[in-house]
Order: structure tokens, then C-alpha cells, then sequence
């Protein structure tokens, strides 16, 4: 007697089930699915108690007749792969027939059909697998799916599905993740009556991602583009000050396939490194469109993974194209150009206004002014078309004038577009000495102090800095081990004080830093002027200047903003005027 079986077909299909149907959205997804591959223009989705009680799909594709919707319940029935070969290649969403089975051993399946062309449909109602009744019904051209009591006939697995609220909030969110990539199909969606979502066929991502994301959030994405060969990377990205604590919005798609990938995630968090605090997320739709054979889509049965032949090609294809966004700079380019009149304020008036701090003692590490750029630059708006510019003497950098400094600490500037750019000093000047040292063959010197000065250390932090010791020695330090427990520091970086020097050195230590960027921001930290100094009028030009020059203006190394760029939209936000 042989002790293994073949299991029954029903059998089989829960099981199957398991994994493509956990919940409510996954018939939504599904259902959905089917649709779109059937050349579906218009799409209504009605779900009832969060999906529980009802997902019913309605759709204008080109249906089945009848002995098609007596296969398509079977499994791994399928019209559309027929070979390995068209599984290589696959472009519809479905491909191993096993939805509908699936769904209809665990649910009461109502599949009615009509294919274009005949005068009638068909319905085929099943309940838990079962085979109920079948006839011939009165419908529009298309399909139309119900999918009554999911899960009723498992208990076990019923009981792991949250509230209506929470399922019916997970249906909305692949509705709308469908709806963000078939552009030219109308979508609606329903909940009990209520119409929840409607996109009409046509719109564009960004009307889409209106209806669905922040006002806020939505006014400033950027358009993401990188083509490269057979590869291409598009979609929106928003910009690192609208940054959110969730991370929730970051949605891509391989092939139009809605896909989850810890490589595309991380392709796009490293594109927004140093722009975004480490609590903070970007927020974005990307399309990834490549070859089929760049891509197994066949990974998991819901199809929402894949694995990529070429990872690392496609870390860096995503994450350049998203930073190349991100790399236009926001204010030296102005947003509008100026009125012919000219500024509305006189050049001169501005400089007699300008806030003036009394004699300090010379700090060389800080930039200062240079007399001949003011007369030399002339505002770039990006453009070659010849305007008339304000008279650019007295302009002080291209197109801001220096207001003044809050509290020795932020510095205002006037931009000749009308708007007020306000700069972090402190994180302005880290910017700039930062990218200095970055600088491929920057040499540090190295300051020898008088008298070496000896630095106690813990075990763990001799061995951390073994291991940077030699970076260390190539940016000006001159250390020596003089025990175990004692590190002699005789030479610092020519641009740092003592001060800043051992500052910088214990920083590193206690944030157990190993990287060269890393050491980097800390000497950029410690060397740079602090908040709380007042600062002259030629400094104060001087570092924005200087940091115009910057491959990123608008983040310090740590990532937070350096620059705010306000006019009224930004004012009248403040004053509760809007
Ligand atoms: P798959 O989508 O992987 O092929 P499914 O079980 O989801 O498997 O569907 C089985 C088959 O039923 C499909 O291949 C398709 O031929 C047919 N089908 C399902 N839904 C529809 C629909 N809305 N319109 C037309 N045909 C459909
Ligand atoms: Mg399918």
C-alpha cells in the first residue's frame, strides 16, 4: 500500500490559496489584475464591510465565454502563457493561473461573462470550490466578479484579518497602486455606496498622486528621468523638505508591475543620503522599465517581488536618476526672472540697511568677500535669451543682496526675484569646508603644536582608532600612541584651532566613526563657525558665495536644510493667511 496520495483538486486550490489569497486586498489586487489584462478601459471596483463581505470588480474587457469560465476556475488554467519561452517574455499581470481558483475554494464566487461580440453573458457561481449553478445572464459587454464571505469556510485563517476599517483601507491602497500605472483606464472605486476614488482615463501621474497624497507634498515633486540603454527610470520624487517620518510613499513599479524591493528602496534612500535626517523618508513613484530577461517576476505567488540578474546595475541606475533630480539647486537659479523695471529696491539703500557688527578678532578659516566677483557676476537664469538685468554693481553674488544676520546666527538675504533667502551659518560653513576636504588631491597640512597634548583612552576607543588612524594621518593629524591608554596628538589640520582639533577627534571617537565621510563631517562640524557669532557683511557674503559654489547648497553633511526660500506662498502660511 502506498502511503502518499495525490491531493484533491480543492484541496490543492486552498492550499494555493494560502498564499495568493491572504485577505480582502489580495482579491481586490487580483480581480483587478484580470482586468487590466483584459483590455479593460473602465474599471469599478465595490468592495462591502472593508472587503469581507463583498469584492465585486466590474469591468468593460474583451470577457470569456462560457467554457472558458468553467477553465479559468481551474488551476493553473491560464490564456496567457502557453511555454517557457512566453514566461521569460511575460507582460500581463497574470500568468499562473491560480486567482481565481484559489479565490473561489474559499469564498462564494459569482464569475459572470460576456465576450464582445455576443448578444449574452453567463454566470458560474461556485462556493468553496463547489460547483453551485450556472445559466445565462443579461450584462454589459465585459466581466463582472463577486466575491462573497472570503474565508468563511477557514475560521483559523479568518481570524487573522483585522478590522473592516484596516482591511478596506488595505484594498484602497492597491487600488491605488493600480490606478498609478494604467493611466488610460478609468478607475472607481466604491465602499459600501460610498464613492471613495475616481480616476478618469487619460490623467496624468501627477493628477493622480493629487487625489491621493498631500497638497503639500504634491506642488513640489520632481520629475525623475534616466534612460540608459534598454533601461529606464521615471516617475516623481519629492523634495527632501517635505520630507515625512513615514515611510509609506515610496512606490515602484518593474514593468509596470507593482513591486516591493529592498534594492529599489535603498537605490532611493541612498539618492536622498545627506539631504534627509536618518527618522526621515522621501517620497516617490518609480518606474523601473527593462528588459523581461533583466527580471524574474516569478518569484512568489502575489507577484509583488522580483530578483534582478544585475542588482547592483540597478541600485545605481535608480539612485543616480533620482539624485540627478534632486541636484538641480533650488535658488541660484531664480524660479521666475525679474521684472524689466528692475529691482524695486535700490541696490544702494540696501547696502546703507545692512546690519554691521563691530571689530572681532580675524578668524581666517571663515570665506570671505572677494571685492572683484561682485562686479563680475552677473545673475544666470539659466538661460541665454538677453535680458535686462538690474545694474549689477553693488549686487552682491548672483542676484542676492545681504539683509542682515538673526540673532548672529542666520543670515538674510534679498534675492532679486523678490523672494528672502535665509542661510544657516553653521551649517552653510560645514557644507563648504565639508565638500573642500572632499575634494579629490585636497592636501591637508598639518599644524604642529608647540606642546603635544595627551588624550586618555579606553580600550574600545584605541581600537577604533587604529582603524581610521591612517585616514587620520592623511587629513594633517600627527598622533602617536605614547601607552596603551594614552594618545599623544602633536599635529592638527592646518584649518582647525586646538580646540576644534581635540573637539573633532573626541566626537569621532564617542560616535565610533569609520568612514571617511564620516571623519569628514566631523572636522567640517568642529571647524566651522558656530551659531551665536556675529558675523561682518563681507563674511556674510563671503559664505554665501562660497557656498553657491557647493555641489549641494541646500543640506549641511548631516542632512539638514541650509537654506529656506520664502516668499509670500511661504508667508502667508506663517500668517494663516492661506
Ligand atoms: P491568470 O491571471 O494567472 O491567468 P487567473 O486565475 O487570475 O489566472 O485567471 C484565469 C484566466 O481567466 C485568465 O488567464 C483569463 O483568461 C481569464 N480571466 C480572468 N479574469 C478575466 C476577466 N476579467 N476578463 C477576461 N478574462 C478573464
Ligand atoms: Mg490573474
Amino acid at each position: 500500500m502506498s502511503r502518499i496520495i495525490i491531493l484533491p483538486a480543492g484541496l490543492q486550490n486552498q492550499i494555493a490559496a494560502g498564499e495568493v489569497v491572504e485577505r480582502p486586498s489580495s482579491v481586490v489586487k487580483e480581480l483587478l489584475e484580470n482586468s487590466l489584462d483584459a483590455g479593460a478601459q473602465s474599471i469599478h471596483v465595490h468592495l462591502e464591510e472593508g472587503g469581507l463581505a463583498l469584492v465585486e470588480v466590474v469591468d468593460d474587457g474583451y470577457g470569456m465565454q462560457y467554457q472558458d469560465m468553467t477553465l479559468a476556475v481551474h488551476r493553473h488554467a491560464t490564456s496567457k502563457i502557453a511555454s517557457m519561452q512566453d514566461l521569460a517574455a511575460v507582460q500581463s499581470f497574470g500568468f499562473r493561473g491560480e486567482a481565481l481558483p484559489s479565490i473561489a475554494s474559499v469564498s462564494r464566487l459569482r464569475l459572470s461573462s460576456r465576450p464582445k461580440g455576443q448578444d449574452e453573458g453567463n454566470f458560474l457561481e461556485i462556493l468553496y470550490g463547489n460547483h453551485l449553478d450556472h445559466g445565462p445572464e443579461a450584462m454589459n459587454p465585459g466581466t463582472r466578479v463577486r466575491v462573497q464571505n472570503l474565508l468563511a469556510n477557514l475560521p483559523a485563517r479568518l481570524k487573522f484579518l483585522k478590522t473592516r476599517g484596516t482591511e478596506g483601507k488595505r484594498c484602497s491602497e492597491i487600488f491605488i497602486r493600480l490606478a498609478l500605472t494604467n493611466l488610460e483606464v478609468d478607475l472607481e472605486l466604491f465602499s459600501d455606496g460610498r464613492n471613495l476614488y475616481r480616476f478618469f482615463r487619460d490623467e496624468t501621474l501627477r493628477d493622480r498622486l493629487s487625489r491621493v497624497w498631500p497638497e503639500q507634498i504634491c506642488r513640489d515633486l520632481r520629475d525623475v528621468e534616466l534612460d540608459q540603454g534598454d533601461f529606464r527610470v521615471h516617475g516623481l520624487t519629492s523634495m527632501p523638505e517635505n520630507a515625512q517620518a513615514r515611510g509609506e510613499r515610496m512606490l515602484f513599479y518593474v514593468n509596470n508591475r507593482a513591486v516591493r524591493d529592498k534594492i529599489l528602496i535603498s537605490a532611493l534612500k541612498q539618492a536622498y543620503k545627506g539631504r534627509l535626517l536618518s527618522r526621515e523618508y522621501p517620497q516617490a513613484v518609480i518606474f523601473l522599465d527593462l528588459p523581461p530577461a533583466e527580471v524574474d517576476v516569478n518569484v512568489h505567488p502575489a507577484k509583488s517581488e522580483v530578483r534582478f540578474r544585475n542588482e547592483k546595475h540597478i541600485f545605481s541606475l535608480v539612485s543616480r536618476a533620482v539624485a540627478r533630480s534632486l541636484e538641480q539647486n533650488h535658488f541660484a537659479v531664480p524660479d521666475k526672472p525679474p521684472e524689466d523695471k528692475g529691482l524695486d529696491m535700490d541696490p544702494e539703500i540696501n547696502l546703507d540697511t545692512t546690519y554691521r557688527t563691530g571689530p572681532r578678532e580675524a578668524r581666517p578659516e571663515m570665506p570671505v568677500f572677494q571685492e572683484d566677483f561682485r562686479h563680475e557676476i552677473a545673475p544666470d537664469y539659466g538661460d541665454s535669451s538677453p535680458r535686462k538685468m538690474p545694474a549689477p554693481v553693488h549686487v552682491p553674488g548672483p542676484g542676492l543682496s545681504y539683509l542682515g544676520q538673526i540673532e548672529n546666527s542666520y543670515l538674510v538675504f534679498m534675492k532679486d526675484t523678490g523672494r528672502m533667502l535665509v542661510i544657516d551659518q553653521h551649517g552653510a560653513h560645514e557644507r563648504i569646508v565639508f565638500e573642500d576636504l572632499k575634494q579629490e588631491n585636497r592636501k591637508v597640512q598639518t599644524r604642529l603644536l608647540a606642546i603635544p597634548v595627551h588624550v586618555a583612552l579606553h580600550q574600545a576607543e584605541r581600537s577604533l582608532l587604529e582603524e581610521i588612524w591612517s585616514k587620520l594621518g592623511g587629513l594633517g593629524f600627527v598622533l602617536e600612541l605614547q601607552d596603551e591608554k594614552t594618545l599623544l596628538v602633536k599635529g592638527l589640520p592646518d584649518f582647525m584651532s586646538s580646540g576644534q582639533g581635540l573637539e573633532a577627534l573626541r566626537s569621532m571617537l564617542q560616535d565610533k566613526v569609520r568612514d571617511m565621510d564620516n571623519i569628514l563631517i566631523a572636522l567640517a562640524c568642529k571647524s566651522a563657525v558656530k551659531s551665536n557669532r556675529p558675523l561682518t557683511r563681507d563674511e556674510a557674503l563671503g559664505l554665501a558665495h562660497q557656498l553657491m559654489q557647493c555641489k549641494e547648497m541646500n543640506f549641511c553633511p548631516h542632512g539638514r536644510p541650509i537654506c529656506m526660500d520664502l516668499g509670500s506662498r511661504e508667508l502667508e502660511r506663517l500668517f494663516k493667511r492661506r
